[in-house]
């Protein structure tokens, strides 16, 4: 039987880190032998707020030697550089032709980025929902998986998908979206989500000992000020993150802290040895694939290949269908 196929994309961040790998790579990689997967690095994506591109290809190749080292696999799963397959910029031009501009001024996170870049509202911004349906549907995806918060982008995209076989006949299938349920990954402030800018991140490639040092910094229970205070479990992030790892009910941490019989110090070298330890076999492959800068190239150049056979005949549809041709 045919798989569906999944899209999903990330913007080129460069290095993950554990929020990025717990909240969506590991769910792309139980994906890929349900269905037919396309992971792309959104390149283009990340031009709308991103004035100064001189690390965009360091980060490209970090973030691709990551999603490899988790376990995305290249034989099963189409994994390529946005641009690398123009057709998705031809194709955002012909949608953008068919979308009122009403419904792309209301998008909640447009709303958002004109707060956030007041000084960089560029026009690539509003069309950002014009250029990720374009994605989807250049390869005729049918499944995005999104969490929550996406919900009202793909609404748009299936809106565009319908406006445009409305007035032009069938031609893309409406793309749904696969809710996952995403664990929100508080960063080591224990207030912010994980993010490389809040520099509250733990990256995957970091080496153990600066994942020590980097766990030293945790917040903790704000409640447990001395070591001889019981603390509360339920409102540490350090315990949070530590059940990510593993089962945290057989290892007693809880009842300890709750009778302040362990302190926060060796709390958090737990952590650091739970996380270590989870990402010693990634971080082992990840060596390995960086010692082949080749086989990134290879990589990349034969997702492109595949990714462009798709798109170049959805392409030649589009525009018999526009009459363009
Ligand atoms: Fe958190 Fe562990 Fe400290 Fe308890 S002992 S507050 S679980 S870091």
């Amino acid at each position: 039987m045919k798989k569906s196929r999944i899209f999903s994309g990330a913007r080129p961040t460069g290095r993950q880190h554990i929020g990025n790998y717990l909240g969506a790579l590991q769910n792309w990689v139980k994906l890929q032998d349900e269905y037919d997967c396309i992971y792309c690095i959104v390149d283009i994506h990340a031009l709308t707020s991103l004035e100064d591109t001189g690390n965009l290809q360091k980060n490209i190749r970090e973030m691709i030697l990551d999603w490899l080292a988790v376990g995305l696999d290249p034989k099963k799963s189409i994994l390529f550089v946005q641009s690398h397959v123009p057709e998705v910029m031809e194709l955002h031009t012909l949608l953008s032709m068919i979308t009122p501009l009403s419904w792309l001024l209301r998008v909640p996170t447009f709303k958002d980025k004109i707060k956030l870049q007041p000084e960089n509202v560029n026009y690539g911004l509003v069309g950002y929902p014009v250029l990720m349906t374009s994605d989807i549907v250049l390869y005729k995806a049918t499944v995005v998986p999104v969490g929550e918060d996406q919900l009202p982008h793909l609404e748009l995209a299936r809106e565009i998908t319908r406006r445009f076989n409305g007035l032009f006949g069938y031609t893309f299938p409406e793309p749904n979206g696969k809710l996952t349920n995403y664990p929100l990954i508080i960063g080591l402030d224990g207030k912010d989500k994980m993010s490389k800018q809040a520099g509250n991140d733990i990256e995957l490639a970091m080496t153990e000992e600066e994942t020590i040092k980097k766990i030293k910094t945790a917040y903790t229970d704000p409640a447990r000020r001395y070591r001889s205070d019981p603390g509360h479990p339920d409102k540490c992030n350090v315990y949070k993150l530590m059940g990510y790892f593993e089962s945290t009910g057989g290892n007693g941490i809880a009842e300890k802290c709750r009778k302040a019989e362990i302190g926060c110090v060796d709390c958090k070298m737990i952590l650091a040895e739970v996380i270590n330890k989870a990402l010693r076999p990634i971080r082992q492959r990840r060596d390995e694939l960086a010692t082949d800068p080749r086989y990134i190239d290879e990589v990349l150049a034969d997702g492109a290949d595949r990714a462009r056979v798709i798109a170049r005949k959805t392409l030649t549809e589009v525009k018999k269908n526009m009459r363009l041709i």
